[in-house]
Protein backbone atom coordinates (compact mmCIF):
# COMPACT_ATOMS: atom_id res chain seq x y z
CA UNK A 1 0.00 0.00 0.00
CA UNK A 2 1.54 3.13 -1.12
CA UNK A 3 -0.15 6.16 0.64
CA UNK A 4 0.23 10.30 0.77
CA UNK A 5 0.29 13.04 3.57
CA UNK A 6 0.10 16.08 1.82
CA UNK A 7 0.56 19.55 3.85
CA UNK A 8 2.69 18.37 6.42
CA UNK A 9 3.82 20.81 8.54
CA UNK A 10 7.58 19.48 10.36
CA UNK A 11 6.29 18.88 13.84
CA UNK A 12 4.16 16.40 12.14
CA UNK A 13 6.36 14.41 9.96
CA UNK A 14 8.29 12.58 13.56
CA UNK A 15 5.05 11.19 14.03
CA UNK A 16 3.83 10.07 10.38
CA UNK A 17 7.36 8.49 9.75
CA UNK A 18 6.83 6.65 13.40
CA UNK A 19 3.02 5.48 12.01
CA UNK A 20 4.64 4.36 8.76
CA UNK A 21 7.26 2.10 10.35
CA UNK A 22 4.83 0.79 12.92
CA UNK A 23 2.29 -0.20 10.24
CA UNK A 24 4.47 -1.05 7.84
CA UNK A 25 3.20 1.42 5.19
CA UNK A 26 4.95 3.12 1.89
CA UNK A 27 4.14 6.42 3.22
CA UNK A 28 5.09 9.66 0.78
CA UNK A 29 5.39 12.86 3.02
CA UNK A 30 4.96 15.91 1.04
CA UNK A 31 4.75 20.26 2.53
CA UNK A 32 2.87 20.31 -0.69
CA UNK A 33 -0.72 21.25 -0.14
CA UNK A 34 -3.28 19.16 -2.75
CA UNK A 35 -3.64 21.45 -5.76
CA UNK A 36 -4.30 21.02 -9.56
CA UNK A 37 -0.26 22.40 -9.77
CA UNK A 38 0.28 18.73 -7.45
CA UNK A 39 -2.25 17.09 -8.21
CA UNK A 40 -0.05 14.86 -9.96
CA UNK A 41 1.51 13.92 -6.64
CA UNK A 42 -1.11 11.60 -6.13
CA UNK A 43 -0.49 9.31 -9.66
CA UNK A 44 0.09 5.83 -8.37
CA UNK A 45 -0.73 5.98 -4.21
CA UNK A 46 -3.68 4.19 -2.94
CA UNK A 47 -4.94 6.92 -0.63
CA UNK A 48 -4.12 9.99 0.77
CA UNK A 49 -4.06 12.35 4.04
CA UNK A 50 -4.72 15.75 3.44
CA UNK A 51 -4.43 19.40 5.40
CA UNK A 52 -5.70 21.91 3.51
CA UNK A 53 -5.91 25.55 4.68
CA UNK A 54 -8.06 26.33 1.64
CA UNK A 55 -10.58 24.65 -0.29
CA UNK A 56 -10.14 22.23 -3.88
CA UNK A 57 -11.87 23.76 -6.84
CA UNK A 58 -15.02 21.42 -7.40
CA UNK A 59 -13.41 18.91 -10.65
CA UNK A 60 -10.77 18.35 -8.61
CA UNK A 61 -12.90 15.37 -6.56
CA UNK A 62 -13.97 13.45 -9.82
CA UNK A 63 -10.44 13.80 -10.89
CA UNK A 64 -9.17 12.28 -7.38
CA UNK A 65 -11.63 9.46 -8.37
CA UNK A 66 -10.02 9.16 -11.89
CA UNK A 67 -6.80 8.38 -10.12
CA UNK A 68 -8.17 5.10 -8.33
CA UNK A 69 -8.36 7.57 -4.67
CA UNK A 70 -11.70 6.51 -3.17
CA UNK A 71 -11.33 8.84 0.31
CA UNK A 72 -9.72 12.00 1.26
CA UNK A 73 -9.03 12.21 5.32
CA UNK A 74 -8.00 15.07 6.82
CA UNK A 75 -5.79 15.49 10.19
CA UNK A 76 -8.63 17.80 11.98
CA UNK A 77 -11.70 18.00 13.30
CA UNK A 78 -12.92 20.62 11.13
CA UNK A 79 -13.90 19.42 7.13
CA UNK A 80 -15.63 22.99 5.98
CA UNK A 81 -13.03 23.53 3.71
CA UNK A 82 -14.19 19.94 1.64
CA UNK A 83 -17.41 20.56 -0.72
CA UNK A 84 -18.93 16.78 0.84
CA UNK A 85 -21.27 17.06 -1.87
CA UNK A 86 -18.46 17.22 -4.60
CA UNK A 87 -17.08 14.43 -2.98
CA UNK A 88 -19.98 12.53 -2.35
CA UNK A 89 -21.14 12.31 -5.98
CA UNK A 90 -17.14 11.47 -6.87
CA UNK A 91 -17.71 8.46 -4.78
CA UNK A 92 -14.77 10.12 -2.29
CA UNK A 93 -15.26 9.29 1.65
CA UNK A 94 -14.26 12.09 4.03
CA UNK A 95 -13.26 11.65 7.28
CA UNK A 96 -11.74 13.85 9.94
CA UNK A 97 -10.32 12.82 13.30
CA UNK A 98 -13.53 14.02 15.60
CA UNK A 99 -11.31 13.63 18.93
CA UNK A 100 -7.38 14.24 19.47
CA UNK A 101 -7.19 15.44 22.79
CA UNK A 102 -9.78 17.00 24.54
CA UNK A 103 -7.37 18.00 27.29
CA UNK A 104 -5.09 20.45 25.05
CA UNK A 105 -7.64 22.71 24.40
CA UNK A 106 -8.79 22.80 27.91
CA UNK A 107 -5.72 23.22 29.04
CA UNK A 108 -5.24 26.16 27.45
CA UNK A 109 -8.77 27.62 28.32
CA UNK A 110 -7.55 27.06 31.66
CA UNK A 111 -4.25 28.97 31.32
CA UNK A 112 -5.73 31.97 29.35
CA UNK A 113 -8.28 32.30 32.07
CA UNK A 114 -5.38 32.42 34.47
CA UNK A 115 -3.91 34.91 32.33
CA UNK A 116 -6.86 37.24 31.88
CA UNK A 117 -8.03 37.36 35.35
CA UNK A 118 -4.54 37.74 36.88
CA UNK A 119 -3.99 40.61 34.00
CA UNK A 120 -0.82 38.70 33.02
CA UNK A 121 -0.60 41.42 29.49
CA UNK A 122 -0.16 44.23 31.70
CA UNK A 123 2.02 42.91 33.86
CA UNK A 124 4.49 41.75 30.79
CA UNK A 125 3.81 45.06 29.35
CA UNK A 126 5.39 47.09 32.32
CA UNK A 127 8.15 44.59 32.42
CA UNK A 128 9.45 45.01 28.95
CA UNK A 129 9.31 48.85 30.08
CA UNK A 130 11.56 48.03 33.16
CA UNK A 131 8.83 48.74 35.36
CA UNK A 132 8.88 46.80 38.43
CA UNK A 133 5.92 48.74 40.53
CA UNK A 134 2.88 46.73 41.40
CA UNK A 135 0.46 49.29 39.74
CA UNK A 136 -3.09 49.04 41.85
CA UNK A 137 -4.83 47.70 38.99
CA UNK A 138 -2.73 44.87 39.06
CA UNK A 139 -4.67 43.56 41.87
CA UNK A 140 -6.39 40.56 40.97
CA UNK A 141 -9.04 37.87 42.01
CA UNK A 142 -8.74 34.44 42.80
CA UNK A 143 -10.34 32.02 41.03
CA UNK A 144 -11.75 29.88 43.76
CA UNK A 145 -13.97 33.44 44.75
CA UNK A 146 -15.35 33.25 41.41
CA UNK A 147 -18.20 31.34 39.38
CA UNK A 148 -17.38 30.12 36.19
CA UNK A 149 -19.91 29.87 33.15
CA UNK A 150 -19.23 26.76 30.84
CA UNK A 151 -21.40 27.28 27.35
CA UNK A 152 -20.76 23.98 25.64
CA UNK A 153 -20.14 20.66 28.35
CA UNK A 154 -19.14 18.53 25.55
CA UNK A 155 -15.71 16.56 25.80
CA UNK A 156 -13.44 20.04 25.91
CA UNK A 157 -15.73 22.15 28.34
CA UNK A 158 -16.16 19.07 30.52
CA UNK A 159 -12.42 18.48 30.85
CA UNK A 160 -12.39 22.98 31.12
CA UNK A 161 -15.03 22.45 34.21
CA UNK A 162 -13.24 19.65 35.91
CA UNK A 163 -9.82 21.53 36.31
CA UNK A 164 -11.17 24.82 37.25
CA UNK A 165 -13.47 23.08 39.91
CA UNK A 166 -9.91 21.53 41.17
CA UNK A 167 -9.20 25.33 41.80
CA UNK A 168 -12.23 25.77 43.87
CA UNK A 169 -14.60 27.65 41.98
CA UNK A 170 -18.67 27.08 41.54
CA UNK A 171 -18.96 25.87 37.95
CA UNK A 172 -22.79 26.74 36.61
CA UNK A 173 -23.00 25.84 32.74
CA UNK A 174 -25.70 25.61 29.60
CA UNK A 175 -25.76 22.72 26.88
CA UNK A 176 -28.17 22.28 24.28
CA UNK A 177 -28.26 18.67 25.54
CA UNK A 178 -27.27 18.05 29.24
CA UNK A 179 -25.03 15.37 30.51
CA UNK A 180 -25.53 13.48 33.36
CA UNK A 181 -21.99 12.71 34.50
CA UNK A 182 -21.40 16.58 34.62
CA UNK A 183 -23.92 17.20 37.19
CA UNK A 184 -21.27 15.57 39.66
CA UNK A 185 -19.14 18.69 39.06
CA UNK A 186 -21.54 21.76 37.78
CA UNK A 187 -24.82 22.89 38.06
CA UNK A 188 -26.75 23.80 34.74
CA UNK A 189 -28.99 26.69 34.20
CA UNK A 190 -32.04 26.99 31.82
CA UNK A 191 -30.20 29.65 29.25
CA UNK A 192 -27.22 31.01 28.30
CA UNK A 193 -28.65 34.11 29.51
CA UNK A 194 -29.06 32.71 33.26
CA UNK A 195 -25.74 31.61 33.10
CA UNK A 196 -23.68 34.78 32.32
CA UNK A 197 -25.81 36.99 34.53
CA UNK A 198 -24.17 34.63 37.61
CA UNK A 199 -21.19 33.83 36.16
CA UNK A 200 -17.88 35.93 37.01
CA UNK A 201 -15.87 33.91 34.46
CA UNK A 202 -17.58 32.58 31.00
CA UNK A 203 -15.76 30.03 29.50
CA UNK A 204 -16.91 29.02 25.40
CA UNK A 205 -17.19 25.39 24.21
CA UNK A 206 -19.78 25.05 22.10
CA UNK A 207 -19.19 24.65 18.03
CA UNK A 208 -20.37 27.22 14.95
CA UNK A 209 -23.53 26.84 14.09
CA UNK A 210 -26.06 29.07 12.49
CA UNK A 211 -27.99 29.28 15.70
CA UNK A 212 -25.26 30.94 17.56
CA UNK A 213 -23.37 33.40 15.35
CA UNK A 214 -22.69 36.42 17.15
CA UNK A 215 -25.11 35.03 20.14
CA UNK A 216 -22.65 37.12 22.69
CA UNK A 217 -23.81 40.46 21.22
CA UNK A 218 -24.11 43.69 22.87
CA UNK A 219 -27.82 42.68 24.58
CA UNK A 220 -25.96 38.72 26.13
CA UNK A 221 -23.04 42.01 26.90
CA UNK A 222 -25.18 43.98 28.89
CA UNK A 223 -26.25 40.69 30.93
CA UNK A 224 -23.22 40.24 32.36
CA UNK A 225 -22.32 41.45 36.42
CA UNK A 226 -19.83 44.39 35.64
CA UNK A 227 -16.13 43.67 35.62
CA UNK A 228 -16.73 39.83 34.31
CA UNK A 229 -14.03 37.68 31.90
CA UNK A 230 -14.54 36.09 28.64
CA UNK A 231 -12.32 33.07 27.38
CA UNK A 232 -13.73 31.91 23.84
CA UNK A 233 -11.10 28.70 22.80
CA UNK A 234 -13.89 27.69 20.54
CA UNK A 235 -14.97 29.68 17.01
CA UNK A 236 -14.61 33.48 16.58
CA UNK A 237 -18.12 33.92 14.59
CA UNK A 238 -19.86 33.06 18.68
CA UNK A 239 -18.77 36.33 19.40
CA UNK A 240 -19.53 39.54 18.12
CA UNK A 241 -15.90 40.96 18.47
CA UNK A 242 -17.17 45.01 17.93
CA UNK A 243 -19.81 44.33 20.81
CA UNK A 244 -17.06 42.54 22.72
CA UNK A 245 -14.72 45.51 22.67
CA UNK A 246 -17.54 47.73 23.71
CA UNK A 247 -17.95 45.81 26.56
CA UNK A 248 -14.23 45.99 27.23
CA UNK A 249 -14.79 49.77 26.94
CA UNK A 250 -17.70 50.29 29.50
CA UNK A 251 -16.39 48.12 32.28
CA UNK A 252 -18.72 45.07 31.59
CA UNK A 253 -15.69 43.09 30.85
CA UNK A 254 -12.55 43.12 32.70
CA UNK A 255 -10.41 41.23 30.22
CA UNK A 256 -10.82 38.50 27.32
CA UNK A 257 -8.70 35.89 26.24
CA UNK A 258 -9.75 34.88 22.57
CA UNK A 259 -7.87 32.60 20.51
CA UNK A 260 -10.18 32.76 17.85
CA UNK A 261 -11.35 36.23 16.06
CA UNK A 262 -14.44 35.66 13.81
CA UNK A 263 -11.95 36.54 10.84
CA UNK A 264 -8.97 35.46 11.41
CA UNK A 265 -8.29 33.43 8.25
CA UNK A 266 -5.88 36.13 6.70
CA UNK A 267 -4.15 36.23 9.38
CA UNK A 268 -3.84 33.29 11.61
CA UNK A 269 -0.59 30.87 11.15
CA UNK A 270 1.08 33.84 8.87
CA UNK A 271 4.03 36.32 9.87
CA UNK A 272 2.96 39.30 10.13
CA UNK A 273 5.96 40.72 11.49
CA UNK A 274 6.80 43.71 9.50
CA UNK A 275 3.30 44.48 7.40
CA UNK A 276 0.07 46.21 8.59
CA UNK A 277 -2.63 44.59 9.52
CA UNK A 278 -5.69 46.33 7.54
CA UNK A 279 -8.60 44.73 10.02
CA UNK A 280 -8.83 47.50 12.11
CA UNK A 281 -10.93 45.31 15.23
CA UNK A 282 -7.98 42.70 14.84
CA UNK A 283 -5.29 45.12 15.22
CA UNK A 284 -7.27 46.59 18.32
CA UNK A 285 -7.74 42.76 19.44
CA UNK A 286 -3.67 42.19 19.39
CA UNK A 287 -2.47 45.70 20.56
CA UNK A 288 -5.46 45.51 23.59
CA UNK A 289 -3.60 44.98 27.18
CA UNK A 290 -7.29 43.47 28.57
CA UNK A 291 -7.31 41.18 25.42
CA UNK A 292 -5.09 37.97 24.90
CA UNK A 293 -5.04 37.25 21.76
CA UNK A 294 -3.33 33.86 20.76
CA UNK A 295 -3.26 32.55 16.96
CA UNK A 296 -5.88 29.55 17.03
CA UNK A 297 -3.05 27.38 19.11
CA UNK A 298 -4.65 25.93 21.90
CA UNK A 299 -4.80 22.55 19.88
CA UNK A 300 -1.42 22.91 19.50
CA UNK A 301 0.46 19.86 22.43
CA UNK A 302 2.88 16.81 21.09
CA UNK A 303 0.04 14.16 22.49
CA UNK A 304 -2.83 16.36 19.83
CA UNK A 305 -0.49 16.48 16.73
CA UNK A 306 0.44 13.07 17.07
CA UNK A 307 -3.08 12.05 17.33
CA UNK A 308 -4.22 13.96 14.35
CA UNK A 309 -1.26 12.36 12.42
CA UNK A 310 -2.32 8.78 13.29
CA UNK A 311 -5.83 9.53 13.30
CA UNK A 312 -5.87 10.61 9.74
CA UNK A 313 -3.62 8.21 8.44
CA UNK A 314 -6.02 5.49 10.51
CA UNK A 315 -8.52 6.74 8.66
CA UNK A 316 -7.08 6.57 5.20
CA UNK A 317 -6.05 2.86 5.99
CA UNK A 318 -9.31 2.01 7.05
CA UNK A 319 -11.04 3.29 3.62
CA UNK A 320 -8.23 1.50 1.39
CA UNK A 321 -8.55 -2.09 3.36
CA UNK A 322 -12.08 -1.94 4.20
CA UNK A 323 -13.79 0.81 2.17
CA UNK A 324 -15.57 2.26 5.26
CA UNK A 325 -14.20 4.42 8.56
CA UNK A 326 -15.94 5.10 11.79
CA UNK A 327 -14.59 8.85 11.09
CA UNK A 328 -16.70 9.33 7.98
CA UNK A 329 -18.20 12.61 7.53
CA UNK A 330 -20.27 12.04 4.14
P1 LIG B 1 -18.25 18.47 21.58
O1 LIG B 1 -19.04 18.15 20.38
O2 LIG B 1 -17.73 17.34 22.43
O3 LIG B 1 -19.07 19.46 22.54
C1 LIG B 1 -19.76 20.57 22.09
C2 LIG B 1 -20.95 20.78 23.02
O4 LIG B 1 -21.60 21.99 22.64
C3 LIG B 1 -22.01 19.66 22.95
O5 LIG B 1 -22.27 19.18 24.24
C4 LIG B 1 -23.21 20.34 22.31
O6 LIG B 1 -24.44 19.84 22.78
C5 LIG B 1 -23.00 21.78 22.74
N1 LIG B 1 -23.69 22.77 21.90
C6 LIG B 1 -23.80 22.81 20.56
N2 LIG B 1 -24.49 23.89 20.18
C7 LIG B 1 -24.82 24.56 21.31
C8 LIG B 1 -25.56 25.75 21.57
N3 LIG B 1 -26.06 26.49 20.58
N4 LIG B 1 -25.72 26.12 22.85
C9 LIG B 1 -25.19 25.38 23.87
N5 LIG B 1 -24.50 24.25 23.68
C10 LIG B 1 -24.32 23.84 22.41
O7 LIG B 1 -17.05 19.37 21.08
P2 LIG B 1 -15.63 19.61 21.77
O8 LIG B 1 -14.67 18.56 21.29
O9 LIG B 1 -15.82 19.81 23.23
O10 LIG B 1 -15.20 20.97 21.08
C11 LIG B 1 -15.86 22.20 21.38
C12 LIG B 1 -15.41 23.26 20.41
O11 LIG B 1 -14.03 23.60 20.63
C13 LIG B 1 -15.38 22.82 18.94
O12 LIG B 1 -16.66 22.89 18.36
C14 LIG B 1 -14.43 23.77 18.31
O13 LIG B 1 -15.15 24.92 17.88
C15 LIG B 1 -13.50 24.17 19.45
N6 LIG B 1 -12.11 23.71 19.26
C16 LIG B 1 -11.13 24.65 19.28
C17 LIG B 1 -9.80 24.28 19.11
C18 LIG B 1 -8.68 25.30 19.19
O14 LIG B 1 -7.52 24.96 18.88
N7 LIG B 1 -8.93 26.51 19.61
C19 LIG B 1 -9.48 22.93 18.86
C20 LIG B 1 -10.52 22.00 18.84
C21 LIG B 1 -11.83 22.39 19.03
Amino acid sequence: MKLLMMGAREDERIFAEKWAKENKIDLEITNDFLSPDTLHLVEGKDGIALQQTMGLPKEMYQQLADLGIKQIATRSAGYDMYDLEAATEAGLIVTNVPEYSPNAIAEFAVTSALATVRQLNKIQANMAKQDFRWAKDMISREIRSMTVGIIGTGRIGRITAQILKGFGAEIIAYDLYQNDDAKEFLTYKDSVEEVVKEADLISIHMPATKDNYHLFNDDLFNLMKDGSFLVNTARGMIVDTAALLRALDSGKLAGAALDTYENEMPYVTKDFTDKEIEDEIFKELVNREDVIFTPHIAFYTDTAVENLVAGGLNAVYDVVTTDDSQNRVN
